[in-house]
C-alpha cells in the first residue's frame, strides 16, 4: 500500500470521458501525459501545452473558418499579432511600407523596435493609387502592412489592388482587419497574405479580454506563423481561448445592431450644424464609400466626424457632457465610447488637418435614439463655448 502522500499526488485524476457540452473543454497544462516512451520524441504526439489545448485549438478552427483560412495562429494581444506577423517573415536589411494611418503602436513598433533590428520602415499616404504606392518598393521591400479602413481616419484602400501588384513583384502583404472583425470583410479573398486582427475589440465584445491572430492561407505562410509564435514563446490561457470563442458566437449578430446603430447615429451627425464631416465608409457619400461597398458586407460601430473649428475647452465640453458614451480607448464592446483624435495624429507624415476637431465614436449595443440625444446635449456644449 503505497504512503497518503503518494497517494494524494495520484488522487482525483479522471478516467472516463468528458461529458460533452456545448463549448469546447478548458484544459489547463503545460504538461502532456503521452502514452508510452516512444511517444515523448515521436512529432505526431502533441508534448506541451504552450501552443494551446482544446480551447485554442477550437478557436483557432473556427477563426479559420471565419476568414477562410487554412491556418490562424494566436497571441495574448491584438498588438502582439502584429508585432508577431512581422517579426514570423521580416530580417534585417529588409524595408516595409506601412500605412500612414495604422494603429499608433503598431507605428511604435516599427519605429522603437523594426528599426532598431536593421529594418528600413516608411510610412505611405493611403491616398495614392496602388500603382503609386508600389513604385515606392525596392529591391529591399519585403512587406506592405495596410489597414483598410485606417484607425481614426477611416481611409480606405484598394487592397485588392495592392495585394495584386505586390504579388507581382514578390513582396508579401499583411492587413489589420481589425475594424471588420474578421468578418465583414475577408483580405485573404482578396490575395492578402496575412489578415490580421485583435480579438479584443469586436470578437470579445465585452471590453475585458486581450487576444490577436493572424490568419494565412498559403501553407508556407502559415507555418511562418506558427514558428514565429513557437520561437518567442507567446501562450494564450484556455480560458481566454474560451471566452473569445463564445464571443465569436454572436458576432454576427452584435456587428448587424452595431453598424446599423452606427450609420443611423452618423447619418444623424451630418444633418448637424456643428458638424463638418463625417469619417465613415459604410456612409454613402463618405470618403471611401465605394470601395466600402464592393469589398465590404457589412460596417461595425466605429467611425468618426469633425467639428467646426472650436477651443480646446469646447471638445472638452463635448466629451464632458456626454453621460451615455464612456470615455476611453479601445471599442467593440456593447457600450459605446467617445475620444478626441487630435493628439494621436501628430506623427502621422501625410495628412493630419480633416477639417475640424476629430472626434471618434463607437456605437455600442443602445438605443441609437437615446445615444443621438445624448450627443446633441453634447453638441450644445460644444456651440455654447464656440461662438
Ligand atoms: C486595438 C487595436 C489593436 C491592438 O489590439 P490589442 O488587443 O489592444 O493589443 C490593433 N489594431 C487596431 C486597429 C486596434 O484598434
Amino acid at each position: 500500500m503505497t504512503s497518503d502522500e503518494t497517494r494524494i499526488i495520484r488522487a482525483g485524476h479522471l478516467s472516463g470521458p468528458l461529458a460533452r457540452t456545448v463549448g469546447p473543454p478548458i484544459q489547463k497544462g503545460s504538461t502532456v501525459l503521452l502514452p508510452n516512451a516512444a511517444a515523448l520524441y515521436d512529432d505526431s504526439h502533441l508534448t506541451y501545452g504552450r501552443n494551446g489545448l482544446a480551447a485554442q485549438e477550437a478557436l483557432r478552427e473556427a477563426l479559420a473558418m471565419t476568414e477562410d483560412a487554412v491556418g490562424v495562429s494566436l497571441y495574448p494581444s491584438g498588438l502582439a499579432a502584429l508585432s508577431g506577423t512581422l517579426l514570423a517573415v521580416l530580417k534585417a536589411g529588409d524595408d516595409i511600407l506601412v500605412t500612414d494611418t495604422v494603429y499608433k503602436p503598431t507605428r511604435r513598433f516599427c519605429d522603437r523596435v523594426l528599426r532598431r533590428y536593421g529594418v528600413g520602415v516608411r510610412y505611405y499616404d493611403p491616398a495614392l493609387p496602388p500603382t503609386e504606392l508600389l513604385a515606392l518598393a525596392g529591391e529591399a521591400t519585403r512587406l506592405i502592412l495596410m489597414e483598410s479602413p485606417g484607425s481614426l481616419t477611416l481611409e480606405m484602400q484598394d487592397v485588392a489592388a495592392i495585394a495584386g501588384l505586390a504579388r507581382t513583384r514578390g513582396i508579401l502583404t499583411a492587413i489589420d482587419n481589425t475594424w471588420a472583425a474578421g468578418f465583414l470583410f475577408r483580405p485573404l479573398d482578396h490575395g492578402v497574405d496575412f489578415s490580421i486582427q485583435s480579438l479584443t475589440k469586436y470578437v470579445c465584445g465585452h471590453s475585458d479580454v486581450f487576444m490577436g491572430s493572424a490568419a494565412a492561407r498559403e501553407p508556407e505562410r502559415v507555418r511562418q506563423l506558427a514558428d514565429g509564435v513557437l520561437h518567442l514563446g507567446w501562450a494564450v490561457p484556455g480560458e481566454d481561448a474560451y471566452q473569445m470563442l463564445r464571443g465569436l458566437r454572436t458576432l454576427p449578430t452584435r456587428l448587424a445592431r452595431h453598424g446599423e446603430s452606427g450609420l443611423k447615429v452618423a447619418a444623424w451627425l451630418r444633418e448637424q450644424p456643428e458638424v463638418t464631416a463625417i469619417l465613415h465608409p459604410g456612409l454613402p457619400g463618405c470618403p471611401g464609400h465605394e470601395l466600402w461597398k464592393r469589398d465590404f458586407k457589412g460596417a461595425p460601430g466605429l467611425f468618426s466626424f469633425a467639428l467646426k473649428p472650436g477651443s480646446r475647452g469646447a471638445a472638452e465640453a463635448f466629451l464632458d457632457t456626454l453621460t451615455l458614451f464612456g470615455l476611453g480607448f479601445s471599442w467593440g464592446g456593447f457600450e459605446s465610447l467617445a475620444l478626441a483624435c487630435e493628439p494621436q495624429l501628430k506623427d502621422r507624415a501625410h495628412r493630419k488637418d480633416y477639417g475640424g476637431t476629430l472626434m471618434r465614436l463607437h456605437i455600442g449595443l443602445e438605443d441609437p435614439d437615446d445615444l443621438i440625444a445624448d450627443l446633441r446635449a453634447g453638441l450644445d456644449a460644444y456651440s455654447a463655448l464656440t461662438r
